[in-house]
């Protein structure tokens, strides 16, 4: 069995094409429950508030926004720089990359199909300090 670096917890777990562990995955599941039925009543809630109000620590709501599960913005669609392109650093709603860079992978892959992996990306700690730290509304996708 392939074992794998879980993207969240970081310890190792057999890999069935989930990039977290089965645990981080039941957790992550039912954090964003709580985010979602938070945001249902509280429109446009800022993380902060979000990560307070429900007891959800920071680190997932920022995996959330790399799953495409939460976005991220202010009423003038501004991202503030939370989440950064993985490619070309550009400020992104939700996600890990920018639409223009994701057209480019794929249409690398349409190349060599197999060829070209994403980035391994393991949340780190300190960059979810720096990177949520006063901002932003969150949206359910
Ligand atoms: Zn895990
Ligand atoms: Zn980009």
């Amino acid at each position: 069995m392939e074992f794998k670096q879980c993207e969240f917890c970081r310890r190792p777990y057999p890999h069935m094409g989930k990039s977290v562990c089965s645990e981080c995955l039941i957790k992550l599941d039912e954090e964003f429950v709580e985010i979602r039925e938070y945001l249902y009543d509280h429109e446009g809630a800022g993380i902060e508030e979000v990560s307070e109000a429900t007891g959800v620590p920071r680190k997932s709501i920022f995996y959330l926004l790399k799953e495409e599960r939460l976005i991220v913005g202010d009423e003038n669609g501004c991202v503030n720089g939370i989440l950064k392109c993985e490619s070309c650093k550009r400020p992104i709603p939700t996600g890990r990359m920018c639409s223009g860079c994701k057209k480019e992978v794929i249409s690398a892959l349409n190349e060599s199909i197999g060829a070209y992996k994403l980035p391994k990306q393991v949340i780190e700690e300190d960059e979810v300090e720096i990177s949520i730290k006063g901002l932003a509304k969150l949206q359910v996708k």
